[in-house]
């Protein structure tokens, strides 16, 4: 079976996401999945999302993929036995000692090895398919060359998100800490999980500083060298078919700080796509048009909070 899953930054988001094509949507615990907590569930939520899908056939995954401090492991296996109960079909990890510790103690749920885990290649692959996961996002770094090296010796289900890096190779998620030397702040929460504001892997949210107009300088002279990371990633449409074929059998629909009515337009587009491919057609051009207005729209967003992220690092 292929899967559309979409973002639920808020509970109007998740809900939208499924009513409007999505099988699936993944969500953030406060303070455990790299976004502000404006676009994080609190528990409660998560569970009435959960009661609320299952009686809909859907399914929803956790993000709880940031990296837990010696203090915090009792707490994060504690967390992940709650959503395991209420019927979570699965949890999206980068922390390689906690995707083995999930593993011996939730053998039935699925593990996706989050996107921000860093892989680079199929050994990478392999020592997370070795720990117990059984799904791979791969980095959207990639295109359909990489996929084509691995996916015969993955191993593992393939998990693709659609939209890729403009700045191809330059961006490694979950590899970049940047953000933590200009702002940080500490913060301890009700459950005592330390949530370290500026640092995504951390439990806070990135201020996104490699997005900023940078001007690097040489002496008083501008740098030829001055990084021009800021190109936003966009939304996929002509890879879905090469993707189809080569065994991605889930597809992300990223974007928790995005607007809910985005969001919905978003997964009904890719969900009419989706049935196109699958249905065995290989032109998309007929979608065209219309993912260049969602692409548009979705820019344009994205744009608008960077900048917001971008100040509160700058303050
Ligand atoms: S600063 Fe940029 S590259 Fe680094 S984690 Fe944030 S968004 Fe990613």
């Amino acid at each position: 079976m292929t899967v559309l899953m979409g973002p639920g930054g808020t509970l109007e988001m998740a809900t939208t996401a499924l009513e409007r094509g999505c099988e699936s949507v993944f969500v953030g615990p406060k303070g455990w999945s790299r976004r502000p907590a404006s676009d994080e569930l609190a528990d409660p939520e998560i569970k009435d999302l959960i009661d609320w899908s299952a009686g809909r056939g859907k399914d929803i995954r956790i993000a709880i993929n940031v990296m837990p401090e010696p203090d915090e492991i009792s707490l994060f296996l504690s967390k992940v036995e709650r959503y395991a109960g209420w019927g979570a079909g699965g949890v999206m990890i980068c922390d390689p000692g906690c995707i083995a510790l999930v593993r011996r103690h939730f053998p039935q749920l699925d593990i996706h090895v989050s996107v921000t885990a860093g892989i680079f290649n199929i050994r990478d692959i392999h020592f997370y398919r070795d720990l117990g996961a059984n799904i791979v996002v791969i980095p959207y770094r990639w295109g359909v060359e990489e996929l084509e090296e691995i996916r015969d010796q993955a191993g593992m289900q393939l998990e693709a998100f659609l939209f890729q890096a403009t700045k191809r190779g330059r961006i490694c998620p979950g590899r970049c800490y940047s953000s933590s030397y200009f702002h940080i702040a500490h913060k301890r929460d009700d459950e005592g999980k330390d949530q370290h504001i500026g640092s995504a892997s951390r439990g806070g949210s990135c201020h996104r500083i490699c997005r900023a107009a940078w001007n690097l300088t040489v002496g008083e002279a501008p740098s030829p060298d001055t990084p021009d990371l800021k190109a936003t990633p966009e939304l996929l449409l002509w890879e879905m078919p090469a993707y189809v074929s080569l065994g991605v059998n889930r597809f992300k629909i990223p974007g928790r700080e995005r607007s809910p009515e985005l969001v919905g337009d978003i997964c009904a587009f890719y969900r009419r796509v989706l049935d196109h491919v699958l249905a065995g057609h290989s032109d998309v051009s007929p979608f065209a048009a219309e993912w260049a207005w969602v692409r548009e729209r979705w820019a344009s967003e994205r744009g608008r909070r960077d900048e917001s992220r971008i100040t509160v690092a700058a303050q």
